[in-house]
C-alpha cells in the first residue's frame, strides 16, 4: 500500500519522460528551484552525489599533472571582447554587471560564462620563457550563462563546473592535451558514473566559440536522446594572440603558445539520472551514491524494537562503516518498514539491508539489490564482506547495461526515410554519412531534430555518401537528438 504511494509520485517514464525526470530530481530531493529562473538549489542528497564526483575527477585532473587555481567572477567587458568569435558566441548569454556600491561602474563586467578572458589575460603576465611552459591549471567554480529553458542540473543559468585551462609550446602539444582530457573525462563517465559514451570531433556549426577544434564526450540517456557530457577544446593560438601571450623560445625568439581549455559540469548528474533510472526513481551507481548501503531495522510485532533490532542495526551499520562502506540507518519511528523500502529505491541507494527479529534469531540479515531487485540471506558475520562483492556487482551491471543499451541504440543509416523514421520513433545514435556541407546538416536538423554529435575517434573512418545529399562523404558521423 505505502510503496504505490510513494512511487505513484513519479510520472512514468514511458507516459512523460521530461516529466519523470523532473519528478525524480524534486522527489529524491536532489535539487529544488530558486527564486530566480534557471537557477537551482543542490540539496544535500544531490551535493553529497556532485563531493564524490568532484573527489574522483580533482583526482584524475591532479594525476595527469595539473594545479587548481581560482580567478575573479567578474571578467571585465574588453577583457571578454578581445576574442572576437568568443565574445559574439557568449554576449547573448552573458549576466552584466553595471553597478557596485551604489555607483555605475565605468566598465560593465560580465559574470563568467567560462573563463579563458580572465585567464588568458592573467597567463599574459605570468608567461615570459619557455621555461614557463607548459601552464596546466584547471578551476572548479559556478559559471552563469542566461539560458532561455532551463531544467535542473541539464541547463541551468548557474552552474558548478571544473575548467582546465593550459598552454604549450606546440601544436602537437596542445592536441595532445586535448585529447588526453577527453579520454580522462570518458573514463570518468564510465568507471564511477557506469555512463559509457561515444567520443569524437564536434563539426564547424557546433563547436565551441573561438575553439580551433571541440571534442565531446557524448552519452545516450534512456529516452533515446544524446547529452553532451563533457568537452575539450583544442583553442590553436586563437586565445594566445587576442590576449597577447608571448614569450621567448629556446632560440631567445618571440613565440606564441597554443591553448586548450576543457571542462565538466554538474549536467553529469542530470545524465546519470537518466542514464540509470527507471520508474521506481532514481538509481545510483555504488561509487557515486550518498548512501551506498540503507539499513532498515524492522520492528518486532510485540515489544520494542530498541530492545534487540536497533541494537544489532547499529552494529551491523559499525561493521559497515569499518569496512569503508557509507551507510545510512533508516531509525525513523514513524514510518513502516515498506514506506522506508520504496523511499529509498525511489532515491536510488543501491542496496537494502533488512534487519528484524527473525533474521536476529538466525544470526543473519536480508539484502536487495536496487537493480535487479535480487534478494539474498547473509549471514551476519560475513555482511561486510558480501556487501563490497554487491556493490562491485551493482557498479559493473549498471554499466554493462547501459553498454548494451547504447549498443542496441546505435544503427547505421541506411536511407534518408529510414534516418527520419528512426529519429521520429526509438533515436538513439544513428552512423551516417555526411559531406561536410553546412547546409546539409541545418536541414537535417530542422527535419528530424537530430544534430551532428560528433565525428567519430572510437572507430575507423568509412567513407560513404550524405545522408541527405548524396554527394561524396569521408566519415560517418553520430546523429542524435540532443539536450
Ligand atoms: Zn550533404
Amino acid at each position: 500500500m505505502e510503496k504505490e504511494r510513494v512511487s505513484k509520485e513519479i510520472t512514468p517514464q514511458g507516459q512523460d519522460f521530461s516529466q519523470w525526470y523532473l519528478d525524480v530530481v524534486l522527489k529524491a530531493e536532489m535539487a529544488d528551484y530558486g527564486p530566480v529562473k534557471g537557477c537551482m538549489i543542490i540539496r544535500p542528497y544531490g551535493y553529497a552525489v556532485w563531493e564524490h564526483m568532484q573527489a574522483d575527477m580533482d583526482r584524475r585532473i591532479k594525476e595527469t599533472g595539473h594545479v587548481n587555481a581560482y580567478f575573479p567572477l567578474f571578467i571585465p567587458k574588453s577583457y571578454l571582447e578581445k576574442e572576437k568569435e568568443h565574445v559574439a558566441g557568449f554576449s547573448p548569454e552573458c549576466a552584466w554587471v553595471t553597478i557596485g556600491g551604489g555607483e555605475e561602474l565605468e566598465e560593465p563586467m560580465a559574470i563568467r560564462p567560462t573563463s579563458e578572458a580572465m585567464i588568458c589575460s592573467m597567463y599574459a603576465k605570468w608567461v615570459h620563457s619557455w621555461r614557463d611552459l607548459p601552464v596546466l591549471i584547471n578551476q572548479w567554480a559556478n559559471i552563469v550563462r542566461w539560458e532561455k529553458v532551463t531544467r535542473p542540473f541539464l541547463r541551468t543559468t548557474e552552474f558548478l563546473w571544473q575548467e582546465g585551462h593550459t598552454l604549450h609550446a606546440t601544436a602537437q602539444e596542445a592536441h595532445e592535451e586535448t585529447l588526453k582530457m577527453l579520454l580522462v573525462y570518458r573514463d570518468f563517465c564510465e568507471e564511477m558514473l557506469a555512463m559509457p559514451v561515444v567520443w569524437g570531433q564536434k563539426s564547424e556549426s557546433e563547436k565551441f566559440a573561438g575553439a580551433h577544434k571541440t571534442y565531446a564526450i557524448e552519452a545516450l540517456m534512456s529516452d533515446g536522446k544524446a547529452l553532451q557530457a563533457g568537452t575539450s577544446h583544442d583553442l590553436g593560438q586563437h586565445f594566445s594572440t587576442a590576449y597577447e601571450i608571448e614569450y621567448l623560445d629556446k632560440n631567445q625568439e618571440r613565440a606564441r603558445p597554443w591553448s586548450t581549455s576543457w571542462g565538466t559540469s554538474t549536467r553529469l548528474i542530470g545524465g546519470l539520472i537518466m542514464t540509470h533510472g527507471d520508474d521506481a526513481g532514481l538509481l545510483l551507481p555504488p561509487k557515486v551514491a550518498p548512501y551506498q548501503v540503507v539499513i532498515v531495522p524492522i520492528p518486532p510485532r510485540k515489544g520494542d524494537w530498541s530492545e534487540a533490532v536497533l541494537p544489532r542495526s547499529r552494529e551491523v551499520m559499525a561493521s559497515l562503516r569499518r569496512a569503508g562502506v557509507r551507510v545510512h540507518l533508516d531509525d525513523r519511528d514513524n514510518q513502516q518498514p515498506g514506506f522506508k523500502y520504496a523511499d529509498w529505491e525511489m532515491r536510488g541507494v543501491p542496496l537494502r539491508l533488512e534487519l528484524g527479529p527473525k533474521d536476529i534469531e538466525k544470526d543473519q540479515c536480508v539484502l536487495v539489490r536496487r537493480d535487479t531487485r535480487e534478494k539474498s540471506f547473509v549471514p551476519l558475520a560475513q555482511t561486510p564482506a558480501r556487501v563490497r562483492e554487491l556493490l562491485d556487482a551493482i557498479q559493473q551491471n549498471l554499466l554493462e547495461r547501459a553498454r548494451q543499451y547504447l549498443a542496441e541504440h546505435t544503427t547505421q543509416a541506411r536511407s534518408w526515410d529510414d534516418f527520419k523514421a528512426v529519429m521520429a520513433d526509438r533515436r538513439g545514435f544513428l552512423l551516417a554519412g555526411w559531406c561536410g556541407d553546412a547546409a546539409c546538416e541545418a536541414s537535417i536538423k530542422e527535419e528530424t531534430k537530430a544534430t551532428i554529435r560528433v565525428q567519430p575517434l572510437d572507430r575507423e573512418p568509412v567513407p560513404g555518401s550524405c545522408i541527405r545529399c548524396g554527394r561524396p562523404s569521408p566519415a560517418e558521423v553520430y546523429f542524435a537528438q540532443a539536450y
